[in-house]
């Protein structure tokens, strides 16, 4: 989300920028996983709060396209989901890009003067400016010949967060949407295809609170998902032969805990800079306001 609202806003002023993800889909951690064709869970971000002045307009221009949708649920502040899923956000703002995916950039350091990024397999392009917008350790190991802002960045930590994707043979309960209990193992439950803009099988998804995560990082994924399965089950009540479709998720750096403070972060000249939400919390809002406010930053220096 911080590269693409980067990149959006500079492709909005002229500019021509790349974006080069590792990922195969655009919006790293505001993701929609389907499976065989009828089923989709949003896996990472659930929803989005717009409390920024800058990224309400942004989704209400997106509300108006029908990328986004209100999610009204109990918590009465405005709550807003991608549609048909979490990544319709990012795609809405990807639109026209030049975005090369399947490309991991493995560091970004200055050569004769330029800022340079080396991609796995050593290719190496050379641009006018650099923006890293990966979660702060990954940043920190791509920059890691520029000290100058590094110190900064290493303060950041993540909490990871293991997600459980379920399909159940049951009947939904009425007027069920997600609940959340941080103290819970599963301190997430949401039936997402209750999600305005959905349609189709029931499709779950929870997310294991920190300390479980914690506790079961490591674990292959079908080792996660068989702990996390009769959790759920247990919560929603329902045997273990309704599910019909189920799958884990590994976020090793998923939520900030301690961001930096500050918009972004740059070198002395300003022709590399890095931002996310590890800048200002752990929030897709906050990632975009980290990318809008490195665009604003590049224009301004013009
Ligand atoms: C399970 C979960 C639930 C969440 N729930 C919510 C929620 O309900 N509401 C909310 O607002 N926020 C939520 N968040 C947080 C939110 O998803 C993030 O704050 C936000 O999406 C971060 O955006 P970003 O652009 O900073 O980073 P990312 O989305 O992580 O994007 C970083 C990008 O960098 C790419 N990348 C990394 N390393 C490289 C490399 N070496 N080369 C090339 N590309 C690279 C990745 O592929 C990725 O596309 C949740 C997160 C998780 C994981």
């Amino acid at each position: 989300m911080a590269g693409l609202a980067c990149a959006r806003h500079l492709a909005d002023a002229g500019w021509s920028p790349v974006v080069f993800d590792k990922g195969r889909g655009v919006g790293g951690r505001t993701a929609t996983r389907r499976h065989g064709g009828d089923l989709q869970f949003d896996h990472g971000a659930q929803y989005v709060t717009a409390r920024d002045q800058g990224f309400r307009s942004v989704i209400a221009a997106m509300s108006k396209s029908g990328a986004a949708v209100r999610w009204q649920d109990a918590s009465g502040e405005p709550r807003f989901v991608g549609a048909p899923g979490m990544a319709s956000l990012a795609k809405y703002l990807a639109k026209g890009l030049d975005i090369r995916q399947g490309m991991k950039v493995t560091s970004v350091h200055r050569s004769n003067g330029r800022p340079t990024i080396v991609m796995e397999g050593e290719t190496a392009h050379q641009f006018d400016r650099v923006v890293v917008t990966a979660p702060a350790p990954q940043t920190v190991a791509m920059l890691n010949a520029q000290t100058a802002f590094l110190s900064d960045i290493a303060t950041v930590g993540y909490d990871p967060c293991l997600t459980l994707m379920a399909n159940l043979k049951m009947e939904a309960p009425e007027a069920f949407h997600s609940r959340s209990d941080p103290d819970a193992e599963l301190a997430w439950i949401a039936l997402d295809s209750s999600k305005p803009g959905r349609s189709g099988k029931p499709c779950w998804v929870a997310q294991a609170n920190s300390g479980w995560s914690n506790a079961h990082l490591e674990l292959d994924l079908d080792t996660i998902k068989s702990k996390m399965l009769p959790l759920l089950c247990k919560e929603l009540g329902v045997a273990a032969d309704a599910v019909m479709h189920a799958a884990a998720h590994r976020w090793r750096f998923a939520k900030v805990v301690q961001p930096l403070g500050r918009h972004f972060v740059r070198n002395e000249d300003a022709t590399i800079y890095a931002g996310g939400d590890w800048c200002l919390g752990a929030r897709v809002e906050a990632a975009w306001m980290s990318g809008d406010a490195i665009a604003r930053d590049i224009l301004g220096a013009e």
